[in-house]
């Protein structure tokens, strides 16, 4: 039996993650899940799944969870706070760690398990795409292993030679290019100048799958794809020039590895994040998962065109900071999630988020990165300066 210490398992990762599990309780068993506020779901969780520990950011929150698990006489063990989550992620108790914290609140814990030589199974893209250098040299350093559960990483993860557990690591020979593919989310066909006038709700209503609020908004503007050419380059060791997007607008093909001799290998399937995470889960073998068979004929086509630089200016400035490296990264992670919280607020206009970023990435000097201070401490002044910028 392998033991599970889940991050974020009241969203939509997590849900989906608990969904596999429960198919499979002969062969793992749950220590951990964590949440942020949302008492009433990490409650029915924990009274379904029983683990030893359930960790609640929020302190109030941990108190409440708390109560109510003692009135049922429940023997989950309730903890609160940022350090509890990487305990949790790194305790000796644990083998794999789910990393489905959204946004940067996701980096301490996910370090610690790299630190800890888990196998982590990686949703929490923003984490590498803040820290990409340091976080690959711990997983080294201790021995982790990285099982990429982002949909378009796990596709190239598996059209890639099978070989050690360093896979990710692969060094690109015989490869040309990866090509990560994209829905193009709610906006792909809408003219550049009503981008203007879109509601958050138009925002999240994304075509092929049901996420988070952040990485749907972050699929409208197509930042969530420039976070996954970043993700793409830690990962499987490409530069920028080797990455290239494709628009794809049925998400059947999740993404591609084009190698020298001209084959190309795809990896196909229904836009359910069960897959990913079945396939993560149970590395080098496979397991059910609950998604339904890819039917072809009933999809009919598959279309695919250029995914265009102007009408997605997010992904032109993902490349830019990628490009420049060091702490660019965790600067343009940083503006993102405070503008596209401010567009959820209806602070700013849709059409405002790739300006605040540029403004952004353009002020603070980034520094080469090597150290989590470092990291954390352009993050902070990225979101202090995109937060003025908001207002
Ligand atoms: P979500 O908003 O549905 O869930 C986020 C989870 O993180 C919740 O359990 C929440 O309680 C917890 N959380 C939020 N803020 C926190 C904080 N400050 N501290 C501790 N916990 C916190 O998000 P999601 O859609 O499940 O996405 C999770 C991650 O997975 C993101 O990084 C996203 O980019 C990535 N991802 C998601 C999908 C998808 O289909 N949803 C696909 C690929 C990658
Ligand atoms: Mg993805």
């Amino acid at each position: 039996m392998q033991a599970v210490t889940l991050l974020g398992s009241t969203g939509s990762i997590g849900v989906s993650t608990l969904d596999v599990l429960s198919q499979h309780p002969d062969k793992y068993w749950i220590y951990a899940l964590t949440a942020n506020q949302s008492v009433e779901r990490l409650f029915e969780q924990c009274q379904c799944f029983n683990p030893e520990i359930a960790v609640m950011l929020d302190e109030h929150a941990a108190l409440q969870l708390a109560e109510k698990l003692k009135a049922i006489g429940s023997t989950t063990q309730v903890m609160f706070g940022l350090e509890a989550l990487s305990t949790v992620a790194e305790s000796e108790h644990t083998d794999y760690v789910v990393a489905a914290i959204v946004g940067a609140a996701g980096l301490l814990p996910t370090l610690a398990a790299a630190r800890a030589g888990k196998h982590i199974m990686l949703a929490n893209k923003e984490a590498l795409v803040m820290s990409g250098g340091l976080f690959m040299r711990e997983v080294e350093a201790h021995g982790a292993t990285l099982l990429p559960v982002d949909s378009e990483h796990n596709a190239i993860w598996q059209c890639l030679p099978v070989g050690s557990k360093q896979q990710y690591h692969y060094d690109g020979k015989g490869v040309r290019k990866i090509i990560l593919t994209a829905s193009g989310g709610p906006f792909r066909d809408y003219a550049l100048a009503d981008l203007e006038y879109v509601t958050p709700e138009q925002a999240v209503a994304h075509p092929n799958w049901s996420m988070g609020q952040k990485i749907s908004v972050d699929s409208a503007t197509m930042m969530n794809k420039g976070l996954e050419v970043i993700e793409a380059h830690w990962l499987f060791g490409l530069p920028a020039s080797q990455i290239d997007v494709l628009l794809h607008r049925q998400s059947i093909i999740h993404s591609m590895v084009d190698y020298v001799d001209g084959s190309v290998l795809a990896q196909m399937g229904n836009p359910d994040m069960r897959t990913p995470i079945a396939n993560a889960l149970a590395w080098p073998n496979r397991i059910e998962s609950g998604v339904e068979p890819l039917n072809l004929a009933t999809i009919g086509r598959l279309d695919f065109s250029v995914a265009d630089h102007k009408h997605f200016p997010c992904l032109a400035l993902a490349y830019q900071a990628l490009n420049a490296g060091g702490t660019s990264t965790a600067i343009l992670n940083a503006a993102n999630e405070v503008a596209v919280e401010a567009f959820l607020q209806r602070q700013i206009k849709f059409t405002q988020i790739p300006k605040i970023i540029e403004q952004v990435l353009a002020t603070i000097t980034a520094h080469d990165g090597d150290t989590i201070e470092q990291i954390l401490a352009d993050d902070a002044l990225a979101r202090a300066l995109a937060t003025e910028l908001t207002l």
